[in-house]
C-alpha cells in the first residue's frame, strides 16, 4: 500500500508531466471507487488548467485553474502510468485524463489511474482545506514535527505507539510500512505504551521516523530514474526494509529472528532483542 515516501515520489514524477497543461478530455468509467466520485466529473474537468501538484498525507492534491483542486488518493493498489498515444484501457483503468499544452495537442499525453482494488478515491474541490485533510496530523518532513510534538501527541494515548503512529490525525503519511521501520531504527517496541514515549525515546523515534521517510523518498528518485524513463508505470519500487515482511528472517543488527503480531488488526514486525 502506497505511504508517504510512495506518493511523493509519483508527485514528483507527474509534476513535469502536468504542470501547466490543459485537460482535454477526461475519462471517468465507473462513478464510485471506494466512495462515490463527484458528479459531472468528466464534464467538469474538461478545459481546466493544472498548476503545480501538492501532497498532504497520502493524498495527492493538484491545484487548478478556477480555484479547484482534483484530489486523488492510490488506496491499497492504485497506480498510474502515463502513455504518449491513446491507450487501450483496461479493466480497472477508471479514470484517465488527456492533457496537452497549451496549442499543442500534438504533444497530449495519456494520465491512467488503475485501481484493481478500487480503494482508491478521486475527488474536485473548491474549498481551501478539504473535510478528509482538515484534522490531519502535521507533515513528518515539515518543521511542525518535532521530539517535543511526538512527546505531547502520545502523551495521553492509551494503546501502542505502533497503533498511534498509524493514526493520520497525530502524523500524516506514515502507514503499516514505515512504522514498523521507524520503531526499529528507533529501538522501540512496537507493544510500548505511546504515553511512555518521552525524551530520549522520542527523540529517538522522530529521528527514526524522518530518517526511514528521507531514505524511501531517495530510493524511489532512484527507481524513478532507473525504470520509468521515458514514460511509463509511476510508483511502486522496491524498498530495503529491515523489518517489514520480513518474519523469520534474521535482524541485520543481532542475528535473533523477527517476529509479527497483530496489534489493531495490522502485522507488525519487530526484533524482540533489538525494541524495548
Ligand atoms: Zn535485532
Amino acid at each position: 500500500m502506497p505511504e508517504l515516501p510512495e506518493v511523493e515520489t509519483v508527485r514528483l514524477a507527474l509534476l513535469p508531466a502536468v504542470e501547466n497543461r490543459h485537460i482535454i478530455h477526461a475519462y471517468v468509467g465507473r462513478p464510485d471507487l471506494r466512495w462515490p466520485l463527484p458528479e459531472n466529473l468528466s464534464k467538469r474537468l474538461a478545459g481546466r488548467i493544472f498548476g503545480v501538484p501538492q501532497r498532504r498525507g497520502k493524498f495527492l492534491l493538484f491545484p487548478l485553474n478556477g480555484q479547484e483542486t482534483l484530489l486523488l488518493h492510490l488506496g491499497m493498489s492504485g497506480s498510474i502510468r502515463l502513455h504518449e498515444s491513446p491507450p487501450a484501457l483496461g479493466k480497472h483503468d477508471h479514470f484517465m485524463l488527456a492533457i496537452a499544452p497549451a496549442g499543442d495537442m500534438a504533444a497530449t499525453i495519456f494520465v491512467v489511474f488503475n485501481d484493481p482494488r478500487r480503494f482508491g478515491w478521486i475527488d474536485l474541490f473548491s474549498d481551501e482545506v478539504h473535510p478528509m485533510l482538515a484534522r490531519m496530523g502535521p507533515e513528518p518532513l515539515s518543521n511542525m514535527f518535532s521530539d517535543t510534538y511526538l512527546a505531547t501527541a502520545l502523551a495521553n494515548r492509551s494503546g501502542s505507539v505502533k497503533t498511534a503512529l498509524l493514526n493520520q490525525k497525530l502524523v500524516a503519511g506514515i502507514g503499516n510500512i514505515y512504522a514498523c521501520e521507524a520503531l526499529f531504527y528507533a529501538g522501540i517496541s512496537p507493544r510500548r505504551k505511546s504515553g511512555s514515549i518521552k525524551g530520549q525515546r522520542a527523540q529517538r523515534l522522530s529521528a527514526a521516523i524522518r530518517d526511514v521517510l528521507k531514505r524511501a523518498i531517495a530510493e524511489g528518485g532512484t527507481s524513478l530514474r532507473d525504470h520509468v524513463q521515458p514514460r511509463g508505470e509511476i510508483g511502486y519500487f522496491s524498498q530495503k526494509l529491515a523489518v517489514y515482511g520480513r518474519e523469520g528472517e534474521v535482524c541485520h543488527q543481532c542475528d535473533s529472528r523477527i517476529r509479527a503480531i497483530v496489534q489493531s488488526g495490522r502485522s507488525s514486525f519487530y526484533c524482540s532483542k533489538c525494541q524495548r
